[in-house]
């Protein structure tokens, strides 16, 4: 090529050429529930099973987000939901770049996770809700968060002692009190083909 000063009038690549490359459409997969309901176990489970079909899927999990991004972030109201709001930015570059993006936060404002599926595009965007009574939470309680935040030394703690505002109308509902976690994950990965996003 003899030309050296090339501009590209198209400006960059658009979604759709990383799809292409992808063979999948970028996405966000929004899971929303107690703390203990399963959405870091079934997230984790539906990234293999995509990577095992050879599909491109990223995890937003507390431990990305809340130790770097958002570790000025508490958890009171204000702080709660400007989390979700850099969390679904993020999620919004992900899936622009076509990559299937998992997302493992409890989210417990209708509100929040109504802000982050309005600024995707429709039919990218899907609601997850992780069913499990709070009950079952304390009792699985992986992490120890419940026993302490009974003996009030989390202040704030979704299902304890802050709300949690149930999905109206979610794309899915995976009940893990009577599914088990390769059902559930099975379901989402159903979900994802269903709407042709694989
Ligand atoms: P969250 O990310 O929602 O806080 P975790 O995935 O960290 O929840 O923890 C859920 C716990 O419940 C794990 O210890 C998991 O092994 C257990 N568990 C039991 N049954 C299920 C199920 N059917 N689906 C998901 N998790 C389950």
């Amino acid at each position: 090529m003899k030309a050296t000063n090339i501009v590209w009038s198209d400006g960059y690549l658009k979604s759709q050429d990383f799809e292409n490359t992808l063979k999948q459409k970028g996405c966000v997969v929004w899971f929303t529930g107690l703390s203990g309901s399963g959405k870091s176990t079934i997230s984790a489970l539906v990234q293999r099973m995509l990577y095992a079909e050879q599909h491109l899927a990223y995890v937003l999990d507390g431990d990305n987000i809340r130790h770097g991004l958002n570790k000025d972030l508490g958890f009171s109201p204000e702080d709660r939901v400007e989390n979700i709001r850099r969390i679904g930015e993020v999620a919004k570059l992900f899936r622009e770049s076509g990559i299937i993006v998992l997302t493992a936060f409890i989210s417990p404002y209708r509100r929040e996770r109504d802000t982050v599926r309005a600024i995707l595009d429709e039919g990218r965007f899907l609601e997850v809700y992780v069913h499990a009574d709070v009950e079952t939470c304390k009792q699985r309680d992986p992490k120890g968060l419940y026993v302490k935040a009974l003996a009030g030394k989390i202040p704030e703690f979704t299902g304890v002692s802050a709300p949690y505002e149930e999905p109206l109308s979610p794309e899915l509902v995976v009940d893990t009190t009577k599914e088990t976690v390769e059902e559930s994950s099975q379901k989402v990965v159903d979900a994802l083909r269903s709407r042709n996003l694989i």
